[in-house]
């Protein structure tokens, strides 16, 4: 019998691991075949605070499971099949064997929504990104494309400006979904241009980006555009569908009922799988703390 069963081990998981053993709670980590999270597949964080000269991704993640390790928290490198939410304690199912844990977090993440053409998977990292605050940095005078209609194309847009020399939001419709103070934003910034009704079908290069092949929707012409990098803004999939009786909205995000609740008593939710406004390393390791926090308290009241 676990005191507390964590279900991710991106940043929400692990620090909410570190701070769960580091309070005497026997805690199991279900870190998934592929542990670690999103950070696995990046190359440079530059935004975490605590390493002024940056860090790989990789490398951040192993620093972190090694802390939790130290405390004594156990890993599972299996997948998570399901859960048993009914009352606690709760049976968690992951590879062929279940756990008992009186309280989980739950800190499953959110998976980038790429845009599946040719070209991109094998570019991520190397001119295809998703995350203007962690990479911007590396487009200082080159030329860029968001791809996107909503906020985050947005606030991509803006951050890339600071420096790329140009950047170009495509959008597939005519209009944008973002919010009228977002585009007006955008708009506002001289270095941001718009390109509606196109969408990119390719991604260019051998072994970095070069440049997209770009479709013109409304007469279905597609062209090649010389470009050095592709930020993909069109969403998130949180990792929520697996959860049968757990409350979401209505793109799936987990809903918070108070200060990490969520809808089940004794379950409690961390980082991007219901944070669909900041979605960075450091937000989702400081939701994971909170959820650590209130599970600790919620477990000294169910004495
Ligand atoms: P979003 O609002 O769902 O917008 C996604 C955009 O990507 C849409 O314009 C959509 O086009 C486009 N898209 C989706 N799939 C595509 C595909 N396969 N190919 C090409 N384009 C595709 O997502 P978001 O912008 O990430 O925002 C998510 C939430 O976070 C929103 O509630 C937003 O307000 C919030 N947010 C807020 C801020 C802020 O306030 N500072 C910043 C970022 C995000 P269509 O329009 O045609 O569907």
């Amino acid at each position: 019998m676990y005191d507390v069963i964590i279900l991710g081990s991106g940043p929400a998981g692990l620090t909410a691991a570190i701070y769960t053993t580091r309070a005497s709670l026997k805690t199991l980590v279900i870190a998934g075949e592929k542990w670690g999270g999103q950070l696995m597949l990046t190359t440079e964080v530059d935004n975490f605070p605590g390493f002024p000269e940056g860090i790989q991704g990789p490398e951040l993640m192993n620093n972190m499971r090694k802390q939790a390790e130290r405390f004594g928290t156990e890993f599972v490198e299996e997948n998570f099949k399901q859960a048993d939410f009914g009352k606690s304690p709760f049976t968690i199912t992951a590879g062929d064997k279940s756990y008992e844990g009186k309280a989980v977090i739950i800190a499953t993440g959110a998976d980038t929504k790429w845009l599946d053409v040719p070209g991109e998977k094998e570019k991520i990292g190397k001119g295809v990104s998703s995350c203007a605050p962690c990479d911007a940095f590396f487009f200082r005078n080159k030329k860029v494309i968001v791809a996107g209609g909503g906020d985050s194309a947005m606030e991509e847009a803006c951050v890339l400006s600071r420096f790329a020399t140009e950047v170009t939001i495509v959008h597939r419709r005519g209009e944008f979904r973002a919010s009228q103070i977002m585009q007006d934003k955008a708009k506002a910034n001289p270095k941001i241009k718009f390109l509606l009704n196109s969408q990119i079908t390719e991604i260019l290069g051998e072994d970095h980006v070069t440049g997209v092949k770009m479709k013109d929707n409304k007469t279905n012409e597609i062209k090649e555009v010389s470009i050095d990098g592709v930020f993909v803004a069109i969403g998130h999939i949180p990792n929520s569908s697996v959860f049968k009786n757990i409350e979401t909205d209505e793109k799936g995000f987990i809903k918070v009922r108070e200060h990490t609740k969520t809808n089940v008593d004794g379950v409690f939710v961390a980082g991007d799988v219901h944070d669909r406004q900041y979605m960075q390393a450091i937000t989702a390791a400081g939701f994971g703390c909170a959820a650590a926090l209130e599970t600790e308290r919620w477990l000294e009241m169910q004495k």
